[in-house]
């Protein structure tokens, strides 16, 4: 079974590598800006612009006729190549978005990408790239030392179980990455470890998640919430750095501590969520998760930090594959399932419940509990229910990509829990 993946390595740069990986990064800018500026004008006069292809060759002939543009030959021709596609992905979802055929946050054309302000990065998408236990090979850039060992990578290269297709570079405060995409020849998930267990997870505001599993174990991941910890010294250093006069060196400097302090924020919640999720996957074969409306989340300011604190996105993204690679499945709620607002013991369900209320009361049985260990109960129900349902419906249960599958499906098809009907179910399992 052949899967993509990515490999990431923080890159150990001799000042010549660093002068050679900012002169990319300025050519992928350069290059975005001038296709787009050559689209922009074209979707003024025809409603229409250049696919990848055809800027690349409209580059061609003027990179060899301007004599502005003689520095072109210092990069990669890859890295202006590469620049195109990615305008011409952003083009069509800028289109997509606006014909309400791209889920999420609505798209607007898009911009020009200025020195300083965007993410310095560009990507390879053929030559030489090969990793060799404690270095990479890039195209042009030569040989750079990583601070990882790239062994594990490098073997499976050399057995020919894997191979890449592509490698991108970029900067996150000072330091630099390389990741590549890589092709990658695996087993096909055999039955998982522990068949039949089942999991319920609340996504938390307070903690990571709260988890109620098949044996009755209910367990709470805490959350890092590495913003708030960090918000004070973040705090301290953007008011530092709005202090600092524009263009001055010391403003210079403390972006680039601003710039450190996120990173690191950053890393501390990505391990924390990878730590999570590995360990439920291999622990379940069913993890039943809801539905969250993480876009429509974010955009209500009160609940904004707290969630993409959290990388709520992000945790579901990884449940998805790893349950998928440990042999089991990942089931999604529906969105309006009201997984925190029925009462777990009975079916009873209360008809508004707010944020500040921790305990679940129910008054038609009694039952007192947890609010989030509740909502993770409910959650298990719908794994025990929603299985047979899901199967029943045609989709895979597993293995593989299953969880994906189910996640895709349009609302009211093959989730778990549809409103209505989930309620009758957790009854018949009360
Ligand atoms: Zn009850």
């Amino acid at each position: 079974m052949k899967t993509v993946q990515a490999y990431r390595y923080a890159l150990d740069l001799r000042p010549r590598d660093e002068r050679g990986c900012r002169s990319h990064a300025g050519a992928a800018r350069f290059a975005w800006n001038w296709g787009l500026a050559r689209c922009a004008e074209r979707y003024e006069a025809e409603r229409k612009w250049y696919s990848a292809a055809a800027l690349h060759k409209l580059w061609n002939a003027e990179k060899k006729t301007d004599p502005a543009l003689a520095w072109w030959s210092e990069n990669s021709k890859c890295a202006y190549q590469e620049a195109f596609r990615d305008l011409e992905r952003a083009l069509s979802d800028f289109v997509k978005s606006r014909n309400g055929k791209r889920k999420g946050r609505r798209l607007g054309f898009p911009r020009f990408k200025k020195r300083g302000k965007c993410r310095d990065s560009f990507r390879f998408g053929a030559g030489i790239m090969r990793c060799n236990g404690n270095a990479v090979t890039l195209p042009r850039l030569g040989t750079i030392r990583t601070h990882e060992s790239t062994e594990k990578l490098a073997s499976k290269i050399a057995d020919g179980s894997a191979r890449i297709l592509s490698a991108t570079v970029s900067r996150t405060a000072q330091r630099w990455f390389a990741s590549f995409t890589v092709e990658v020849e695996r087993d096909a998930p055999g039955r998982h470890a522990r068949p039949g267990s089942a999991v319920g997870i609340d996504l938390g505001v307070k903690t990571l998640l709260t988890g109620v599993d098949d044996a009755g174990r209910v367990f709470e991941v805490a959350g890092t919430k590495p913003l708030r910890s960090s918000m004070r010294r973040l705090r301290k250093a953007s008011r530092s750095h709005s202090r600092k006069v524009n263009g001055s060196a010391n403003r210079r400097k403390s972006a680039a501590r601003l710039a450190r302090l996120h990173a690191r924020v950053a890393n501390v919640r990505a391990d924390a969520l990878h730590k999570a999720t590995t360990a439920l996957a291999r622990q379940y074969e069913t993890v039943v998760a809801e539905d969250l409306n993480v876009t429509g989340m974010v955009s209500s300011r009160r609940l904004a930090r707290a969630v993409s604190d959290q990388g709520f996105g992000e945790a579901r993204r990884l449940l998805a594959y790893k349950t998928g690679r440990a042999g089991g499945t990942l089931l999604v709620a529906d969105r309006w399932y009201p997984s925190s607002k029925t009462c777990s013991a009975c079916g009873w369900r209360k008809p508004s419940l707010t944020l500040a209320e921790r305990t679940f009361a129910c008054e038609s049985c009694g039952h007192a509990e947890d609010r989030d260990v509740n909502a993770a109960r409910n959650l298990l129900h719908l794994a025990v229910s929603g299985t047979e349902r899901i199967n029943a419906c045609g989709a895979a249960v597993r293995p593989g990509d299953a969880g994906l599958a189910a996640l895709n499906q349009e609302p009211g098809t093959a989730h778990a829990g549809k409103t209505g009907t989930a309620s009758g179910k957790l009854a018949a399992v009360a």
